[in-house]
């Protein structure tokens, strides 16, 4: 199985002024696409070379699980955001928000709580879990929801690359600005209903 980390489905100029075309560019190209070759080289030639990515994730540990699980995190965040995102989702999922977390605000400090909060490098996500009940966690370093009992629907990346050009230190203010103004509603529900 050849790896491929797809195109970002927007322009690097289409989520600013809360992430720049700089953060992108070096994100996407840098971070994101390193991750891809830094797990390419070290599969070549094994037996994991023929998984897919996923199977990759839920079948190795060390160096392998951390590449494989960031370049499957990265391709997620993309797509957990859209230039015309934010606002409030309708339907099922706002019911289920409701439900889960009391009010969407409610939720939207619960996330933002859970981004905010991860101590180190890692991830903020929105999940689906066995009992079919919505929640929000953090994950460290590359530490992914495959595998366990628990669906992501978004993600937030909170590693300081994702931040640090547009907002130095201020984690709190980029997290804020994906929440309230980029978050691809649509997405988690294609997510939700997959
Ligand atoms: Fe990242």
């Amino acid at each position: 199985m050849k790896f491929e980390i797809p195109p970002l489905p927007y322009e690097k100029n289409a989520l600013a002024p809360h992430i720049s075309p700089d953060t992108l560019e070096t994100h996407y190209e840098k971070h994101h696409k390193g991750y891809l070759a830094k797990l390419e080289k070290q599969i070549a030639g094994k037996p994991e070379a023929e998984k897919s990515l996923e199977d990759l994730i839920r079948s190795s540990d060390g160096k392998v699980y951390n590449f494989a699980a960031q370049v499957w995190n990265h391709t997620f965040y993309w797509r957990s955001m859209h230039p015309d995102g934010g606002g409030k989702p309708e339907g099922e999922l706002l019911a289920k928000i409701e439900q889960a977390f009391g009010s969407f605000d409610d939720f939207k400090q619960a996330f933002a709580e859970a981004a905010t909060g991860e101590f180190g490098s890692g991830w903020a996500w929105l999940v689906v879990d066995q009992n079919d009940r919505l929640r929000v966690r953090s994950s460290s370093d590359a530490e992914n929801p495959l595998g366990t009992s628990q669906k992501p629907l978004l993600t937030i990346d909170v590693w300081e690359h994702a931040y640090y050009l547009d907002y130095r230190n201020e984690r709190a203010k980029y997290v804020d600005g994906v929440i309230e103004h980029l978050l691809n509603w649509d997405f988690a529900r294609q997510n939700l209903e997959t």
